[in-house]
This record gives C-alpha cells, sequence and structure tokens, in this order.
C-alpha cells in the first residue's frame, strides 16, 4: 500500500485548508480501519468529517452510480461533480439526466475554458493532435479549479479496474490538488457493483450493454472483448492509461 506524497515529518503536519488534520500514521490507521469495512462506513465518516467540504467527482460510471445510491440511502447530501469535457457519449449525457431524476439531485456539470482550441487550422481535433494536452485542457485543469474550494474529494477507483489502481488507498493525500482523497469502493470488485446495481435497479449507461466495461470520452473510448483489463478500451493502441486526474 503506497502513500506517496505524504509528507513523512517526525512532527505533526496539517493537511487540508480547515477541517482535515492527518498525519502520515493517521492515514495509515485510517486506511488500516477501512480496509475491511463497507463503503457506507467510510461514506458516514467522510460526510461526519468534512461536510460539505466533500465533493464526490463520478463521470458515472457503476461505483459512481452505486456511491450516490449509497449516500442517497444515508442520507448523505454532498456536491456532486462531473466533468464534461464536450466529447461524450449521447448515452452519458442521458445517464447524467437519469441519474439527477432518480436521486434528485444536481450532477454539476464541469466545462473546460471556452477558450479551449479544439482544433487546428487543418481541421484536426486536438484528442488527435495531442491525447495528453486534451486531456490536460478538459480534464485536469477544470477538475483542479472546481476542486479549490474543497477539502477532500470522493472518487470511484477500484484496485481492481486496472494494474495501474492495484494499489490504491481508501484515503489518501492528493498532492496534486492539495486535498483529501478519498475511494471508499477501492476493495470492490466489478462483479459486487453490478450485482448492487441490479439488486437496486438502479440506471447505468447502456453503453455497458454493448462491450464497454469502462466509459469515458467517445473519440477515445472502444468497445473491448475478453480482457481481465476494464480500461483496455480507453485510448486503445496507445500507452495511455490515465487521463491525468488520478496521477
Ligand atoms: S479522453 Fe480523449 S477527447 Fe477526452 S479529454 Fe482526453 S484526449 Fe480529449
Amino acid at each position: 500500500m503506497t502513500h506517496s506524497g505524504v509528507v513523512k515529518h517526525g512532527y505533526r503536519y496539517q493537511f487540508g485548508r480547515n477541517t482535515a488534520l492527518f498525519t502520515h500514521d493517521d492515514l495509515l490507521s485510517l486506511n488500516a480501519r477501512f480496509e475491511h469495512t463497507n463503503p457506507q462506513h467510510i461514506l458516514q465518516w467522510a460526510a461526519d468529517r468534512f461536510g460539505e467540504a466533500a465533493a464526490v467527482v463520478t463521470s458515472l460510471q457503476p461505483t459512481g452510480i452505486v456511491t450516490l445510491h449509497m449516500m442517497h440511502t444515508l442520507g448523505i447530501h454532498l456536491p456532486v461533480l462531473t466533468l464534461d469535457t464536450g466529447h461524450l457519449f449521447p448515452e452519458t449525457y442521458t445517464l447524467i439526466e437519469q441519474v439527477e431524476a432518480h436521486f434528485n439531485i444536481t450532477v454539476e456539470r464541469i466545462k473546460p475554458d471556452v477558450h479551449v482550441i479544439e482544433q487546428d487550422q487543418s481541421g484536426t481535433p486536438l484528442w488527435q493532435q495531442d491525447t495528453n494536452q486534451c486531456c490536460y485542457l478538459h480534464k485536469v485543469l477544470p477538475l483542479k479549479k472546481a476542486l479549490a474550494p474543497y477539502d477532500a474529494w470522493i472518487t470511484g477507483l477500484r484496485r481492481d479496474q486496472s494494474p495501474s489502481r492495484a494499489e490504491t488507498d481508501i484515503v489518501s493525500w492528493d498532492v496534486q490538488r492539495n486535498m483529501t482523497k478519498l475511494c471508499p469502493l477501492a476493495t470492490w470488485t466489478e462483479a459486487m457493483v453490478w450485482s448492487y446495481i441490479k439488486g437496486y435497479q438502479l440506471p447505468y449507461n447502456t453503453l455497458h450493454d454493448k462491450g464497454y466495461p469502462s466509459i469515458g470520452c467517445m473519440p477515445c473510448t472502444q468497445p473491448v472483448n475478453g480482457t481481465r483489463d476494464l480500461r483496455a478500451g480507453r485510448w486503445q493502441g496507445t500507452n495511455k492509461t490515465e487521463c491525468g486526474i488520478h496521477l
């Protein structure tokens, strides 16, 4: 289990703007405590600890839907943000509205700066020229700005999603954004998530039924067949595995 970015000084180090005060040992202890508990307990802890200084960030993947349902059941009301790059599938835009209606919430669409140049003079889109720059301008930068007022963010990362996520901590210090990061469903598996969604008959992206285990922007997401890497359809044919918001 890694804790990259945690300051390992011998003295107490203040993390977070207002509500978080964690040492490296605190994080170790919280992760040990949460490793064998259920995500609802972790979400309740986050709500008690941070209140509305915590935001849920979701791309409405299955884990995000489960998270929203657990919060709904527990009566936890936290801001919910999603990155609207302008390149999402129509099915994803439909799902955002379905989720808002289902849970009676507002999902805040985080959009890129209006001045982002989407294509060059020849008409080649930015995502074709440079995926890293495209993700930076459409995801990393807008999210950094959107999360600036918060002390913690809650994400749907799971360890079984890809080799690069296998060591995901449940609670960590996000050096990139200077805030606490929580992954309440880190220990859950794909099967557990789907069993929950089907059991509660929750809305989900219909592209999952068409071979897309992980869904991002339309130009950079392909269906996959028979792979254990659930994110294999993202940026297929390149070495890129993450957009950058979780690095
Ligand atoms: S996933 Fe593709 S289209 Fe979306 S921001 Fe990244 S490079 Fe651009």
